[in-house]
């Protein structure tokens, strides 16, 4: 390490956070601890990745490399030679995490509720799941011991993240305050008893709160606006900020950062209706209505048929996230489909060789796509006169790596940057005979949209600097070259020299890393079997995230 390496480096991730939301409070000083921050430090625009979503951002913001590397696509995997998608969770990262570099190097590492870190997998300091995490009654923190005190210390019940009450505004917003006061409860105890050089936190109460309580320009009742009630969440957070800041030695370098921005949302594309409409995709049956599949899905909310549903019909080794991408599957007709819009956030094509049922000849294939992507380019919503669709991109064009391969083979970005918000769309997988391709967003007003925050400020960052646009991937390599660690050269970031003072400005080395990069490959078994996925799917769902 080189005389300008830093020995405490800090991250504090605020998931879906934009500075248009930000700024204008910022500037009427509603929020005095990010001011005197965005004051004193570095800040721009942090480019998200394609799509910009949660799991696949995260998990670039961790290991410096794009999708094709990391391999994780959204909130669940395909299963090769199958119509199945199983949830995805820390084991099926595909590459090093920055902070495995860290940990090698003999320095100390802390997370907290960092997502995709469930289930936890040996660190060199201490790590409690996030996100995903089925509940308190699995493993949830490395080393093991480390839960036992979290729930002696803190009220209960222990969180993992809010959303649960998503149809309930009041509760929802109950919840998502519970789990901050939590995490903030969770970073001032470990800051104080445990040794570190490099800690994490993420909260993700903004994107939680912004899908429901986007401001909007209307005022549509009496008492307080959208933007007046996540006013008072941020000016919540802004202070619990200010109190983790105060924990910190004054030689840190913290860094704040948002996984994607957000913005503005009206409208909802149904796009296996439109594939239906046009030919591409075929339902089994005619009677099976959305009503049908909704009902069928609120069923298999209940464990205990479930359960019963396993015992009588069901292969014993199905686990309850089968059966409902199962759900999913089994009213397509593979026969007739030759494209569908699939969880995991793109459109596959049913390809002969490839799927179980395929029946596009490999030859098609890519006419097939260029015919998809002027078609889905040319959809027009007739309620607004506008296209729901922003771009589309075959996985070869927007990722490389070993697992470019198991992406969607079209990734289809939707409108997310117009104004106004009734021209912003968001994509839903549902299936049914009798779906509209259009509707409004309800109850979404906010979607997730491509940029976000970066701020830095503390020991070694040049003061009163705006930040040329910064990109999710570099993060890693910036840490691992401010805290005088060889960067690996698969990383596809690079480091924000702009960032830091010229006396703190790294000097980075490089590690040619040749080893296959399968720290995904199980470690810990998942001791969660049936019910912890339920819960899990059931927040995704909760969350907007499977539709
Ligand atoms: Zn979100």
């Amino acid at each position: 390490m080189s005389d300008s390496s830093l020995n405490k480096v800090v991250v504090i991730g605020l998931d879906g956070v934009d500075w248009r939301l930000l700024q204008p409070w910022i500037d009427a000083g509603e929020l005095p601890t990010l001011a005197r921050l965005v004051q004193e430090g570095a800040h721009g625009r942090l480019k998200s990745t394609v799509r910009p979503e949660s799991s696949v951002a995260w998990t670039t913001f961790s290991t410096g490399v794009n999708p094709g590397k990391h391999g994780i696509f959204g909130f669940v995997r395909h299963q090769p030679s199958s119509y199945e998608f199983h949830l995805a969770d820390s084991r099926h990262i595909g590459a090093r995490r920055f902070w495995d570099y860290l940990g090698a190097a003999g320095l100390r590492v802390g997370l907290v509720n960092v997502p995709f870190t469930y289930p936890p997998q040996p660190v060199n300091g201490f790590l409690v799941g996030g996100m995903l995490t089925p509940g308190p009654h699995v493993t949830f923190t490395y080393p093991a011991a480390l839960q036992q005190r979290l729930m002696q210390h803190l009220p209960a019940p222990y969180l993992f993240d809010a959303g649960d009450s998503a149809k309930d505004k009041a509760k929802l917003w109950q919840s998502v305050s519970a789990y901050t006061r939590q995490q903030l409860e969770t970073a001032v105890l470990l800051l104080r008893e445990e040794v570190w050089n490099f800690f994490a936190i993420v909260f993700t109460g903004p994107d939680r709160l912004q899908h429901f309580f986007w401001p909007s320009d209307v005022k549509k009742s009496e008492g307080p606006t959208n933007g007046e009630l996540l006013l008072t969440y941020f000016k919540d957070l802004d202070q619990s900020v200010a109190k983790i800041l105060g924990e910190l030695p004054t030689d840190a370098l913290v860094l704040f950062l948002s996984d994607h921005g957000f913005n503005a949302v009206g409208r909802r594309f149904y796009i296996n209706s439109w594939l239906q409409s046009k030919g591409y995709l075929s339902l089994r049956s005619r009677a099976l209505s959305t009503d049908y599949l909704s009902r069928l899905l609120t069923r298999l909310k209940s464990i205990s048929l479930v359960r019963r549903l396993k015992q009588t019909f069901l292969p014993t080794e199905w686990g309850v996230g089968q059966l409902k991408t199962a759900v999913f599957a089994n009213p397509i007709d593979w026969t007739k489909t030759r494209v569908y819009y699939a969880p995991d956030g793109g459109l596959r094509i049913n390809l002969q060789g490839r799927e179980p049922n395929g029946i596009v000849p490999f030859e098609a294939y890519e006419s097939l796509c260029a015919t998809l992507s002027s078609e889905l380019s040319a959809v027009k919503d007739m309620e607004t006169g506008c296209s729901p669709i922003a771009g589309v991109y075959q996985k070869k064009n927007l990722y490389h790596g070993p697992f470019t391969s198991s992406a969607p083979d079209l990734i289809v970005e939707p409108q997310r940057e117009r104004d106004p918000l009734e021209q912003n769309y968001l994509i839903d997988s549902k299936l049914g005979s009798d779906l509209p391709h259009f509707t409004s967003s309800t109850p979404y007003n906010g979607n997730h949209a491509p940029h976000g925050i970066l701020l830095a400020w503390g020991n070694g960052v040049a003061a009163h600097t705006t930040l040329p646009e910064s990109d999710l991937q570099d993060i890693a390599p910036t840490i691992l070259a401010a805290m005088g660690v060889p960067i690996p050269k698969t990383m596809d970031g690079r480091v924000l020299f702009e960032l830091f003072t010229d006396q703190k400005c790294p000097d980075p080395t490089f590690l040619s890393e040749t080893e296959p990069s399968s720290l995904g490959e199980a470690m810990y078994s998942l001791d969660a079997v049936d019910e912890p996925e339920t819960a899990v799917i059931e927040r995704l769902r909760n969350l907007g995230y499977l539709d």
